[in-house]
């Protein structure tokens, strides 16, 4: 018995507070709380961080204490294409939803990586300046759309118009800047999702690739955007699996190559209703809360359609789904 003994995470807890009083630090808090599907067990340590100044200061502290060795460390954005099982995450969840506003230079446009697609997106179109507008509709901040290269209205890949990533190396305590060709940019694909020890602070914007617009045109692309996307559930992960290949649509003869069109036609799975999660009536490749009003959902439901939906796709047509969402593992019995 070690009663009177503050176990690693009470005291982590207590250090934490005491140098950087100005964050806000929780013990053992939901993650449903945090998340569009509400769904997820509890976290040892929740850090919410407001400027990416914060983030470096706190990732040079966790350092110092080799709290990187010891444990698992996990940094989010808006948890929007994220989930993480029930069981109880015996690590510190980092979530950076950054409210410092963006630099502009005559060559460039700063933003902190916790800051949030949509409010930068009407920041410029505000300023006349088009470009990013294509990505209108899609949730979450920087640095999710960084890490999974997302594709905008058109197939128009995020990694066009960024010049240089400023990221805190973990594994030699150092920040230093990455060009976007070093970034290994590729649909749905950068080295982010690879490399965990680069951790994303700032991203830098090329005014060559954006261009100034008529505001009102910027507007009319953005209100075409919304309704041809506004059948995809803003309470979910995003896509839950990336689309086929033209390899696998090929072989296949479908017409085309969207997973959604897939679950829908060939699966027969829309609307289909596993516990707490169903595949969405709207769009196939969407996975919802089966009731929108219930606090907290079972995300082990959740993983088992992803399942369930995988082995179909296995059993019926020897297709290969590759989810799109990030699902994290938990070791069972990890102790620090
Ligand atoms: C309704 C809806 C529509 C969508 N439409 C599209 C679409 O049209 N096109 C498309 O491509 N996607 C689409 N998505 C998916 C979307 O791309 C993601 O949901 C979003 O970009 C994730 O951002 P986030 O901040 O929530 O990321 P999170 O889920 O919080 O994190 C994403 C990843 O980033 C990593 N990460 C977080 N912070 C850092 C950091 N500082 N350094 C390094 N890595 C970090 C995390 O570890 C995680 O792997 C859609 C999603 C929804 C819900």
């Amino acid at each position: 018995m070690n009663r009177g003994k503050p176990n690693y995470f009470d005291s982590l807890f207590s250090q934490l507070k005491e140098k950087l009083p100005n964050l806000e630090i929780h013990k053992n808090e939901a993650i449903a709380k945090y998340t569009p599907i509400k769904a997820g067990g509890k976290t040892k340590i929740l850090i919410n961080i407001r400027s990416s100044n914060s983030l470096l200061q706190l990732l040079l502290l966790l350092k110092k204490r080799q709290v990187f060795n010891k444990i698992p460390v996990i940094i989010a954005g808006g948890l929007t294409n994220t989930i993480f099982p029930n069981n109880v995450f015996r690590g510190i969840l980092i979530r950076s939803f950054s409210l410092k506003k963006p630099t502009f230079s005559k060559t460039e446009i700063t933003a902190d990586s916790g800051y949030s697609l949509k409010t930068l997106i009407d920041k410029l179109t505000k300023k006349g300046i088009s470009g990013l507008e294509i990505f209108t509709g899609i949730p979450g901040t920087i640095v999710g759309a960084v890490t999974g290269n997302i594709h905008g209205f058109g197939g128009v890949l995020f990694s066009n118009f960024i010049k240089k990533i400023k990221v805190f190396n973990l594994k030699n305590g150092k920040t230093e800047y990455l060009k976007s060709k070093d970034c290994r940019f590729a649909y749905n694909q950068s080295i982010f999702k690879k490399n965990n020890k680069l951790i994303i602070l700032e991203v830098r914007f090329s005014l060559k690739t954006l261009k100034r617009k008529n505001r009102e045109e910027v507007k009319k692309t953005i209100d075409t955007i919304l309704e041809a996307k506004k059948n995809q559930p803003q309470n979910s992960l995003g896509c839950a699996f990336s689309n086929l290949s033209k390899h696998q649509q090929k072989k296949h003869n479908f017409p085309t190559n969207s997973t959604g069109w897939f679950i829908e036609n060939k699966l027969n799975l829309k609307g289909f209703v596993l516990g707490d999660f169903k595949i969405s009536e709207n769009h196939a490749n969407f996975i919802v809360p089966a009731d929108s009003q219930k606090r907290t959902n079972n995300a082990g439901d959740y993983l088992a359609l992803i399942k369930k939906i995988k082995k179909a796709a296995w059993s019926k047509f020897h297709l290969r789904l590759k989810p799109e969402v990030k699902i994290i593992s938990i070791p069972k019995n990890f102790q620090p």
